[in-house]
């Protein structure tokens, strides 16, 4: 058993760095003492049990986490506070807040409370954390876990980005910062009420062109203010709140973050594609905005019919805007929550046809047509698989031996680990991270590429610490050579790249 346990391991591990290429190649493999060390006093960790895992893995340097929705990744008990700061009310029956607008009644009218009541109820407060989480739920007679993480959205959505963005983003950054991350791309969506309304006026043809012409005739881009003076207020206000600058300045502010805009692909096409246009508009104007993803269950009606609609509008917009870049949720399914035949095909579309660089979760890859030959195209492309180990189990039903990391990592396709929503899930990056190592008998260094693919296949711009001769060979800390001086003062990906291998060493060190 323990021969084949670590035979698994080698290979997983020769797999892992035999294709992804953009670190084999470059990477200074310092199997020194310190990193032999290491590796050694997690294994020790690992017999010891989950909780020493736990210890070991919240220090470890980690990069990024690369798929985060924004709202999702805010814990209940925020919600809370800030519904309640806000004076808003909750729907009894549905346990979902209700916006201003509809709670203008004294004392919040009848079926309704104060979402302020559970401050002083712990009852009523416990039902609000639960509504809003995954938290004590059991599935039951047509209520899944897909169902309860998908409505969590819904009941939290009152608590508007305008009021409290620049607190989420503080909650967030924070929590990375104890996990030892030091980057997040974090999805969101901002408000689009003005393309939402001229997609509804619109009629829906199939000529992108004349689709494109006729949106941004008629003022697509009247939401772009608004969004950037958004975003500029919510980063204003997280600076403020953690005293970014300053001599008390917290931790959270060493992580840096940008955005990938959200489309929201459970709708009609016309408005799949006015919002779709308007990502692209604002990712090629405001570099905060990395690029953009497709969100809302795949499994959706309109997100299936049209699945591949969707991906030829990306495709027709990809060649007007190739800056912009693509991520997908892609194969973020499992046999009979759809047809078969609505498993065969998304990943390759999204990689063929949509120009996704990297993949949201992939779960259904085997189920694909010719997946053999997918993975191998997958691993030549250098397409990324962002894997999200417990959005997986709780949604899908999938994992231990019917996830498909293994098989990622066997075909050196390059993976790096994420939260998806680690609100709702009510868990975090190092949660993820032990997981990973539990269930696939992942070592030390297949963790650790993980955490470099996670800055190697970010969307931060510039060329990759990995794909040059400039600092290579040199011991990362705070004299570099001319030449990697220049390379990380032109490239914020490398810069974050040469800090994580800083870090890794601090690690290392300290075994
Ligand atoms: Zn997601």
């Amino acid at each position: 058993m323990q021969v084949h346990v670590f035979l698994r391991r080698a290979v997983v591990a020769a797999a892992i760095f035999g294709a992804a290429q953009v670190s084999a190649q470059a990477m200074p493999l310092r199997a020194d003492t310190a990193t032999t060390r290491t590796a050694q006093a997690f294994e020790t960790a690992r017999q010891q049990g989950p909780l020493a895992l736990h210890a070991f893995l919240a220090e470890m340097p980690k990069g990024a986490d690369l798929h985060n929705h924004l709202s999702g990744a805010v814990y209940a008990e925020s919600w809370i506070a800030q519904a309640a700061a806000d004076g808003l009310c909750v729907d009894v029956a549905t346990l979902s807040l209700l916006d201003k607008h509809d709670a203008s009644a004294p004392g919040c009218g009848n079926g309704r409370r104060p979402a302020a009541d559970a401050l002083s109820d712990q009852h009523f407060y416990d039902a609000l954390v639960d509504a809003f989480s995954m938290r004590s739920f059991v599935p039951f007679a047509g209520h899944s876990g897909h169902d309860q993480f998908f409505d969590t959205f819904g009941r939290f959505q009152a608590v508007t980005p305008q009021q409290h963005m620049g607190d989420w983003l503080d909650e967030v950054s924070a929590r990375a910062a104890v996990q030892n991350e030091q980057y997040l791309e974090l999805m969101a969506t901002p408000p689009f009420a003005h393309a939402r309304e001229l997609a509804r006026t619109l009629d829906w043809q199939p000529d992108f062109d004349a689709m494109r012409k006729q949106l941004l005739a008629r003022g697509l881009k009247d939401d772009m203010a608004a969004d950037e003076q958004l975003l500029t207020q919510a980063l204003a206000e997280r600076k403020r709140r953690q005293r970014c600058g300053t001599a008390q300045a917290d931790a959270g502010c060493a992580v840096q973050i940008r955005f990938l805009y959200q489309v929201l692909r459970g709708a009609p096409p016309a408005r799949v594609f006015a919002q779709t246009l308007l990502g692209f508009e604002l990712a090629s104007a405001d570099p905060r905005w990395v690029g953009i993803n497709f969100v809302m269950p795949e499994d959706g009606y309109l997100s299936m019919r049209d699945y591949s609609l969707q991906m030829h509008m990306l495709d027709y917009l990809h060649h007007l805007y190739p800056k912009v870049h693509v991520s997908l949720h892609a194969g973020e399914l499992a046999p009979g929550l759809v047809p078969p035949d609505g498993l065969r095909f998304h990943i390759r579309e999204a990689v063929e046809i949509g120009h996704a660089e990297r993949i949201g979760h992939g779960v259904d890859v085997m189920y694909e047509d010719h997946p053999e030959q997918l993975l191998q195209e997958m691993a030549a492309r250098h397409v990324m698989v962002e894997i999200n180990l417990t959005s997986n189990d709780v949604i899908l039903g999938v994992r231990g031996a019917d996830h498909p990391l293994p098989i990622y990592l066997k075909h050196g396709v390059p993976v790096a680990l994420s939260t998806d929503d680690e609100g709702v899930s009510r868990i975090d990056l190092t949660h993820e991270y032990v997981r990973a190592a539990e269930d696939f008998d992942l070592d030390y260094s297949t963790l650790k590429q993980m955490a470099r693919n996670s800055l190697t296949y970010s969307f931060l711009p510039g060329e990759s610490l990995w794909a040059t001769q400039a600092c290579q060979g040199q011991p990362p800390g705070n004299h570099p050579s001319a030449s990697c001086r220049q390379l990380l003062s032109a490239s914020e990906k490398a810069a974050a790249q040469w800090e994580l291998e800083r870090r890794l060493r601090a690690f290392e060190e300290a075994h």
